[in-house]
Parts: structure tokens; sequence; C-alpha cells
């Protein structure tokens, strides 16, 4: 499904991927876990194209991302060929950037609307399955300001899932959350990988990692350290690195 090879990115002097090389399979849910500063949200930011990759390839869904290949030549897309590619990926971010205007359902149905231009009806029960399915059926038509910060975060989840991606990436989803919210995101987030969305979740809580995860991964200063089942790498950590990191946060 996602397909990373030599994946090289600097912001101007600073290298912030090194050649990262990943593969994640259909249905796979890879934690990816690592330092801060250690190139976790730039990786994710390529896979949607949202930064250039200087060098190597990055494949979603069998896709080459922002590229076209021709006779051994790399060419970019057109905007509109990147829109249709990033359709394909729903994206999680710490902040629930929802629509402070708009209600849930309207915040879910949004997309699906304006961008694949679908009939309101089926968009809107279709929204409305979906916030049953992260546990917010009665919030349909609360509008953000009224949701905690948990609500919101699932409701951004089901906005991410209207428009029926191959993948799913989260960054952090949980962190800027009070603790006691994060346990029912987790649970949509795990309900989700039930389903068999592949997912790629950057997160701390090692937790979910060991429980949902079914890869590990351990990034540090741009490079993949450590790849393995979270059982692998949380029990029997094979570098330094990753044992000082993991004592910090286990
Ligand atoms: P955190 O755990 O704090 O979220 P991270 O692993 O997600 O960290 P990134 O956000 O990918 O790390 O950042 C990696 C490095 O790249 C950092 O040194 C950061 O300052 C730098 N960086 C990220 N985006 C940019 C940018 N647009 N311009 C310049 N430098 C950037
Ligand atoms: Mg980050």
């Amino acid at each position: 499904m996602v397909r990373a090879e030599q994946v090289h990115k600097s912001f101007g002097r600073l290298e912030v991927l090194k050649g990262i090389d990943l593969e994640v399979r259909p249905g796979e849910v890879m934690c990816v876990v690592g330092p801060s500063g250690s190139g976790k949200s730039t990786f994710l930011r390529c896979i949607n194209h949202l930064e250039k990759i200087d060098s190597g390839r990055l494949w979603v869904n069998g896709h080459l991302v922002g590229y076209r290949e021709s006779g051994g030549k790399l060419y970019e897309l057109r905007d509109r060929e990147v829109a249709a590619q990033r359709r394909e990926i729903g994206m999680v971010f710490q902040r629930f950037n929802l629509f402070p205007h708009m209600t849930a359902l309207e915040n879910i149905m949004e997309a699906p609307i304006r961008v694949k231009r679908l009939p309101k009806a089926g968009v809107r029960d279709r929204a409305l399955a979906l916030l049953a399915r992260v546990g917010l059926d009665d919030k349909a038509q609360s509008y953000p300001a009224q949701l905690s910060g948990g609500q919101q975060q699932r409701v951004a989840i089901a906005r991410a899932l209207a428009m029926e991606p191959a993948l799913m990436l989260f960054d952090e989803p949980t962190s800027a959350l009070d603790p006691e919210l994060v346990g029912d995101v987790l649970e949509a987030m795990k309900q989700l990988a039930l389903d068999g969305m592949t997912m790629i979740v950057v997160t701390h809580e090692m937790g979910f990692a060991r429980e949902v995860g079914d890869s590990l991964v351990f990034m540090d200063e741009g490079a993949v350290v450590e790849k393995g089942t979270p059982r692998e790498v949380l029990a029997d950590p094979k570098h330094q690195r990753t044992r000082d990191f993991l004592s910090k946060v286990l």
C-alpha cells in the first residue's frame, strides 16, 4: 500500500530524512515512534506530497507520489493529479482542524459534496453512519466549540473517512488531548484498524502500538533505526538508541 525507497528530504542544509526504506502492506497498522525532530511528521507529509522529496521513490496504492515515470524519467504531476492522489489518503493531525462555523455533521459532509460532488442525501446518511462509528451519533448537530477535544478529534477521523481513503495517516492524534479523553480516540482508531484500514500512526501511545500495531518503527535523526513487530521492538530492541528512547516513554 505504501512503499518508500531511499526517501531523502532536506530543508536547506538540514537533512531531515536520510534515506527512508519502508513498506506498509494493505491492512497493516504501522506505528512510528521517535524523538522530537527525528522526521516523523515530515515523512507523513511526504507521503501525501505536502512536502516534495529530494530523491528516492514513494508509492501509495500503486501510484508514484507526485510524479509520473516515463522512459526512466520523472515528470511532476499537475496540481489536479496531485489532488486526486491526496484524495486516497486521509490525514488526522495533532490539532483538530475542524471548520468552527459548521456542525459535526456538516464538517463530515463538506468534502464529499464539494470535492466529489456527491448527492447530499447519500452523503448525509454516510456521515451519520461515520459519526456512529466513532461513537458520536448524538453530536451531529454540535459545533466544534461545543465538543471536547477528544470528540473533535473523532469528528476529524470521521471527516477523513468520509472521503473513503485507501490509507489513513495519523500524526500524534492524541498528544494534544487531556489524558481522560485519549482512550475514546484510540478506541475509534482501533475499530478502524479492525475494519482493515491501512494506517500509519505516529504516536507515543505504546499501549496502542502494542495492542493494535502490526509493526513498530523507531526513527531517529531522519533514519529508520529499527522495525519489527511491536512485541519484538518493545521487548527486545536491537539498538542502544531504541533502548534509550523506550526507557523514556515506557
Ligand atoms: P515531533 O515529535 O516534535 O513532532 P518530528 O519527528 O515530527 O518531531 P519533524 O516535524 O518531521 O519531526 O521535523 C524534523 C526536522 O525538520 C526538525 O528539525 C524540524 O525543525 C525540521 N523542519 C520540519 N519542517 C520544516 C520546514 N518546513 N522548514 C524547515 N525545517 C523544517
Ligand atoms: Mg511531528
